[in-house]
């Protein structure tokens, strides 16, 4: 996996869970840059991707 700012390593980490729903959290760290990934931000982004892949035929269908 490569860091989406710095395109740098990214390494398996883990961050307490302020939320408590989980004591771990799994995320990804960049050794490079040090930003972190979430894997339900990750999860979040695909729907919402998901969503916007949908829509878009309507627009290609109005634009083309
Ligand atoms: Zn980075």
């Amino acid at each position: 996996m490569k860091c989406r700012r710095c395109q740098g390593l990214m390494v398996k980490d883990k961050v307490y869970d302020p939320d408590g729903q989980f004591l771990h959290l799994d995320i990804w760290r960049c050794i490079n840059c040090g930003e972190t990934v979430d894997p339900t931000i990750l999860q979040a982004r695909k729907e919402k991707q998901a969503k916007e892949e949908q829509q878009d035929p309507l627009y290609t269908k109005k634009a083309g």
